[in-house]
């Protein structure tokens, strides 16, 4: 194996934050530092499944690297790059609700940061690759399915244009993992397997929570003067001030996330506190799901199912309640609450308001420009209420919310001359037969709805600026075709376990554009089949991986 790896590796989190002054690996509460550092576990027979190599050139791996045959020793662990010193992070977090004290990452070693041209600090972090202080009770390990779904859903992210932390490659270890994959007693053994993860910031939430639960001043203020510095420099030098734009960066990046994950119909799954990226990215890809009928109180999570805490129309309230408790970590350090609290208020209304306009993007809702005073606020109004028209349809009628939005934009103008009701009801039916789950939803008395709705929908548009190509241009820039349905993402699991990862590369490929058609993808663009309804994996999943 040749020794390049040339990487400028430049370790600030473990060179400005406090460590663990004990290096052996056993459960144990870890006070007083933000790390531990932990050599990744030896495995049987690392090998590649898939490698990023966009990516991997972007940090710095040479072509030589890349075609290495130690490749997979360094990204499963068993090879330490010269320079690295493997850490795994300290945290807490509110799981479901609750205080659940200290997590870390228990199945999480950090290789090291490394300088990149573009993007500065890059931290490289392996999932799976062994125990940790961290790991409590578990093992410290992952299996080949739930590494796949991290692997293709960071991607598709990615190239969705939303924050998320990158997947670099997925490696077999060799070795085989025992789950009990639907916790019903018959634990089976899995093929054991561990991606690399690359992020500027693996911080959390609750990498700030357990050092306030703790009572200790000392190290948040630590961690949140390294955060400002490594991640927010733009905000200042680290003072009160300066702690206060910090939050309210962080608020204003949330949100954000939040407005794009309903865009696209994603669903996190477990928005624990532990789970909540620092610098507002999609982060620890689990039971995750994306919407296929649209639902607004779907969760994919089987830990979820009877709270739905976590379900798809309830994030933009966890991110608010998440950001809540990020509030109270810090509030020692600003001892004021009502700059906090204002900051919490304004999370709400910023809210609306992003997702207005992210919603009039999905329709192809111009702005009107109306120049007298107040009636920017009315339109903006009655654009609302269209919108939550629609959503209480969808949810009604069971409708494909990717599908729906595609073919929306192409919706046949009324033509002349005019059709009666009837006439125009049918057309439309037959424009949308494709997104309904239920033929039975396309019947008349169902379908009036919705064709009174198309009605108000298009005499909305007849008051745009643009022309129907530029609308249905910008409506298709917004509204992806292509996602990474649970069913798809499945399939190219149970491949995968045969040893064929051939559907792995070619879903990469199509969700590297996920905006433009791709004729010969179409089959990856279609609703999900009647097989997947109730399948595990293609509908509900289980925490366990
Ligand atoms: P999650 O909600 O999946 O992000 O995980 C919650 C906590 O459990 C985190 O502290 C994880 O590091 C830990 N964890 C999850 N799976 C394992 C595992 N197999 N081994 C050790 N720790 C784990
Ligand atoms: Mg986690």
């Amino acid at each position: 194996m040749n020794q390049s790896f040339n990487f400028q590796i430049n370790n600030q989190f473990t060179l400005n934050l406090p460590a663990d002054p004990l290096q052996e690996v056993f459960p144990r509460q870890v006070e007083g530092a933000a790390f531990s550092y932990v050599i990744p576990q030896k495995t049987q027979q690392p090998s590649l499944v898939s490698l990023n190599k966009p990516l991997a050139l972007q940090l710095g791996f040479t072509a030589e690297d890349l075609s290495d045959d130690g490749i997979a020793e360094v990204l499963t662990g068993n090879k330490i790059i010269a320079g690295m010193q493997p850490y795994s992070m300290n945290y807490g977090g509110h799981q479901f609700g609750q205080w659940a004290g200290q997590l870390g990452d228990g199945r999480a070693i950090n290789l090291g940061q490394i300088e990149t041209e573009k993007k500065g600090l890059q931290t490289l972090q392996l999932k799976g690759a062994g125990k940790t202080p961290y790991s409590r009770h578990a093992d410290g390990l992952a299996v080949l399915r739930s590494s796949i779904r991290e692997y293709l859903c960071s991607e598709a992210m990615y190239h969705l244009g939303i924050p998320t932390t990158r997947a670099l490659s997925l490696c077999l270890t060799g070795d085989k993992v025992n789950r009990d994959m639907f916790y019903d007693g018959n634990p089976q053994l899995e093929l054991g397997a561990v991606v690399c993860r690359v992020s500027s910031s693996f911080m959390r939430f609750g990498s700030f929570q357990l050092p306030a639960m703790r009572g200790d001043k000392k190290l948040l203020k630590e961690m949140v003067d390294f955060s400002i510095e490594q991640n927010f420099p733009h905000l200042g030098e680290p003072c009160t001030e300066v702690y206060l734009k910090w939050y309210q960066e962080i608020s204003e990046k949330t949100c954000q996330l939040i407005v794009e994950w309903m865009r696209v119909g994603f669903v996190h799954g477990v928005m624990n506190t532990d789970n909540m990226s620092i610098i507002g990215e999609t982060i620890d890809y689990g039971p995750y799901g994306w919407i296929d009928a649209f639902d607004l109180t779907w969760t994919p999570n089987t830990t979820d199912a009877q709270g739905k805490r976590y379900s798809f129309g309830a994030q933009p309230e966890i991110g608010q309640w998440n950001l809540f408790q990020l509030g109270n970590a810090i509030y020692s350090l600003i001892d004021d609450a009502v700059p906090l609290n204002k900051i919490l208020n304004d999370y709400a209304t910023n809210y609306e308001q992003r997702w207005l306009k992210m919603m009039q993007a999905k329709l192809g809702l111009d702005d009107l420009d109306l120049d007298k005073q107040g009636l920017d606020e009315l339109a903006s109004e009655a654009d609302a209420v269209l919108i939550n028209r629609l959503e209480k349809l969808m949810m009604n009628t069971e409708i494909d919310m990717t599908m729906f939005y595609r073919v929306l934009s192409s919706l046949p103008k009324q033509t002349e001359p005019e059709l009666t009701e009837p006439e125009q009801a049918e057309l439309w039916q037959e424009h949308f037969r494709n997104c309904f789950y239920e033929e039975e939803k396309l019947a008349d008395n169902y379908f009036e709805g919705f064709a009174n709705w198309l009605n108000d929908y298009q005499q909305r548009l007849s008051k745009n600026n643009s022309s129907e190509s530029e609308r249905m241009q910008a409506m298709n820039a917004v509204n992806p075709k292509y996602v990474l349905r649970n069913y798809l993402a499945q399939q190219a699991i149970e491949k995968a376990e045969k040893g064929d990862y051939s559907m792995i590369e070619e879903l990469l490929q199509v969700l590297q554009t996920p905006y433009t058609e791709q004729k010969s993808c179409e089959h990856f663009a279609e609703k999900r089949p009647a097989w997947a309804k109730n399948k595990a994996g293609c509908s509900m999943l289980s925490c366990s991986s």
